[in-house]
């Protein structure tokens, strides 16, 4: 697979309606975020700040990037801060969120978690599509048949939630997982844009403005002309190639630039461009018989001409070694320039280098830890096998120690009966997988209508 990075932009607009824009977003590469606040008077924006606040959090905490346990993790961290928060504060009573976030994990994979009516979309080759359910009556009427996708859009309780983040100690969150491949677009969005765009619109846009900045502007902007009448926000992720070296293969070029301009003779008439001297070089030859007297005696032409044509082998030779030596390195660079915590018999051990290898660098064990494979949840132990990188020793190390500490915290937690119980509730859509963390049903027991 190949490796890939993100690069997004995002665009976020009151609307004509509102007063406040209580949407809240998150754009911390690799980890993007859309929470769409619900509550009285400020409390909307607090408890969407909050929840995209301690993602932002949760995310430097493990060191820049996340598994989706730990995507899943940092959302319940998230819902129990903004419900501390609304039980220290009388006035923020009852507020939540949506929130739907996604990140780049091992492997161009993108996980994406959500809880509520924030979308996340996908398009690839044109194709566009809602990855993530929402959380919402009307649309769990639709899907169970019991009423149309035409009636579910006029339906008078299209806009009541049946899941938010922060409105219980606990709230199941949705997992999905889905394949990111260079070219791939990925869309996160408050429920102001397909409140007023239709999924043919938004995916025309997509398709008009390749740019995330311009496409993201220009959805709000559009959501906005056709009504506006909620809060809008967009983040748009272009999944693109990530070369092994690219700033390597860029110095090298300059480099080659560099070696070509200057010749390493130093005689006066090379000081001109050598494409110029080659033609003119060339016109001597050609007028040569014309003008058979002083210009002949100029034939020493040819000497320089052979001597230019070696030069030019000779700073080839160069360019091409440079660039040869400058991948090697990049490669060497890449390869080594990252850690990663993987399993050593039984025990959790930190290696130097990519998991797997990268070309014919394998990598190599930096030391081992005193944590064993017994002493971490099972659900870590896939990703360990399969080898979670670090930045850096240090980064590896407290990997480890978290895991660890998880563990031990869990065990503790298992103790007394009424703590989370991990039991996952699978509820799929075609392509992706979609788990619930956190047993419970929905958290605002929607009103069923049948
Ligand atoms: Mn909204």
């Amino acid at each position: 697979m190949k490796p890939v990075r993100l690069r997004a932009g995002s665009a976020t607009d009151v609307g004509l309606v509102r007063s406040n824009n209580q949407d809240q977003y998150l754009v911390a590469e690799p980890l993007y975020a859309v929470a769409d606040g619900m509550g009285g008077a400020a409390a909307g924006e607090v408890a969407s700040a909050i929840a995209v606040r301690t993602l932002g959090e949760e995310l430097a905490r493990r060191g820049g990037s996340l598994t989706p346990d730990e995507l899943l993790e940092a959302a319940q961290t998230a819902n129990r801060a903004v419900w501390e928060e609304s039980i220290a504060h009388s006035e923020m009573r009852g507020m939540g969120t949506t929130l739907v976030a996604a990140t780049l994990v091992e492997s161009g994979t993108l996980a994406v978690i959500n809880v509520g009516d924030s979308r996340l979309y996908s398009m690839r080759d044109g194709a566009f599509r809602q990855v993530t359910v929402d959380h919402n009556l009307v649309a769990e009427m639709v899907a169970e048949g019991r009423i149309s996708k035409e009636e579910g859009q006029v339906h008078p309780r299209r806009n009541i939630m049946t899941r938010a983040l922060g409105v219980e100690p606990e709230v199941p969150v949705d997992l999905f997982v889905e394949e990111a491949i260079p070219g791939d677009r990925f869309l996160l969005c408050s429920d102001g844009l397909p409140r007023e765009l239709s999924d043919d619109r938004i995916s025309a846009i997509l398709r008009r403005l390749s740019d995330p900045s311009a496409a993201a502007k220009e959805l709000v902007h559009e959501a906005k002309r056709r009504g506006g009448n909620d809060n809008i926000t967009v983040i748009v992720i272009n999944v693109l190639e990530d070369h092994v070296e690219p700033p390597s293969l860029e110095s090298a070029g300059s480099l080659v630039a560099g070696a070509a301009a200057p010749p390493v003779s130093g005689e006066p008439e090379s000081e001109s461009e050598p494409g110029d001297e080659e033609t003119k070089l060339l016109d001597v030859v050609g007028t040569g018989s014309a003008k058979p007297g002083e210009h002949r005696r100029e034939r020493p032409a040819k000497e320089p001409r052979a001597s230019l044509v070696t030069l030019r082998v000779a700073a080839f030779v160069a360019a091409f070694v440079l660039i040869v030596a400058a991948g090697a390195a990049g490669v060497w660079y890449y390869a080594r320039s990252s850690y990663f915590v993987g399993v050593r018999g039984n025990t959790l051990a930190v290696y130097q280098g990519r998991p797997g290898g990268v070309l014919w660098i394998e990598p190599t064990l930096n030391h081992r830890s005193s944590v064993t494979t017994a002493q971490v949840l099972e659900a870590s132990l896939a990703s360990l096998h399969a080898g979670v990188e670090e930045p850096t020793i240090a980064a590896a190390d407290a990997y480890i120690a978290n895991l660890a500490s998880l563990f031990q915290r869990s065990r503790a937690a298992a103790q007394p009966p009424p703590t989370t119980p991990t039991t996952t509730t699978p509820s799929s859509t075609a392509t992706s997988t979609a788990t619930s963390t956190n047993g419970s049903s929905a958290t605002i027991s929607a009103p069923t209508t049948s």
